[in-house]
């Protein structure tokens, strides 16, 4: 009893400092959105929320999609990076050492995820947790690891081409592509708990739309291919532009 106090005046107390953050004005904060053309009181002004510089649309716009400004890519957009470096990834799987070595490093990580959880047990948990477990799901899926490190090299291709360099945007698209084209294989599976009883799991309820799972997983996926990006990001948007030409909203 004493404790359930304790806890709900802990909880009073963060809630209250948290609203004075949100009272005490715009020490550093600007009035309206720094987006260009937007206009709108920033969350700060508005006493809505901490964001000193944003207005809550353009905040919740980057939960989503990783950058305050620039929408998610579309499969159509993707379609052609994609193409482009699985043929990439194929034709040199066998020979070159870097992209022996990232597809390795990726099967490793899923293999290393743990084991998975049953969508509706994951709510409450920290974002890293949820994170591991969607790296377990992707195993789980049978997603192949060649075709993981296709898809960071396309993203990161067309990431490129479009010069959208923030690393954030480029981790949730990771993640969103990767998510987007594995759910297409296998969308449910049967997982035994530790009683041994089956149940069935979906891959659509992981990862959410949003949030910082996005940003992790996105990392995850996009650390064991660093070399392969660093060596051979040039030559897959070479092949890209080769076969298809340039992105049509570029001159
Ligand atoms: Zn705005």
């Amino acid at each position: 009893m004493f404790e359930g106090n304790a806890a709900a005046a802990s909880r009073l107390r963060s809630r209250q400092l948290l609203r004075d953050r949100i009272n005490l004005g715009p020490l550093t904060a600007a009035s309206t959105c720094a987006i260009p053309g937007c206009g709108r009181a920033t969350m700060k002004a508005a006493k809505i929320g901490l964001a000193p510089h944003h207005c809550r649309k353009h905040v919740e716009h980057r939960a989503r999609h990783g950058s305050y400004w620039i929408n998610t890519y579309a499969a159509s957009e993707l379609k052609p990076y994609l193409s482009a470096a699985t043929a990439y990834v194929r034709l040199w799987a066998a020979t070159d050492k870097f992209i022996a070595a990232a597809i390795a490093a990726v099967q490793a990580a899923l293999d290393e995820a743990g084991p998975v959880e049953i969508a509706t047990r994951l709510k409450g948990m920290p974002a890293t947790k949820r994170a591991k477990i969607g790296l377990a799901r992707l195993r789980v899926a049978k997603v192949k690891p060649e075709r993981i490190v296709s898809i960071v090299l396309a993203v990161t291709a067309l990431c490129e081409e479009k010069a959208h360099r923030t690393k954030e945007f480029r981790m949730v698209q990771i993640c969103k592509a990767v998510h987007r084209l594995a759910s297409g294989t296998h969308k449910v599976w049967q997982v035994e708990d530790y009683q041994g009883r089956k149940r069935r799991t979906e891959l659509h309820a992981f990862p959410r739309s949003s949030g910082p799972v996005l940003r992790l997983m996105g990392r995850a996926l996009e650390e064991p291919c660093e070399w392969v990006v660093e060596k051979h990001l040039a030559g897959v948007l070479a092949v890209k532009i080769k076969r298809y030409g340039r992105h049509p909203s570029l001159p």
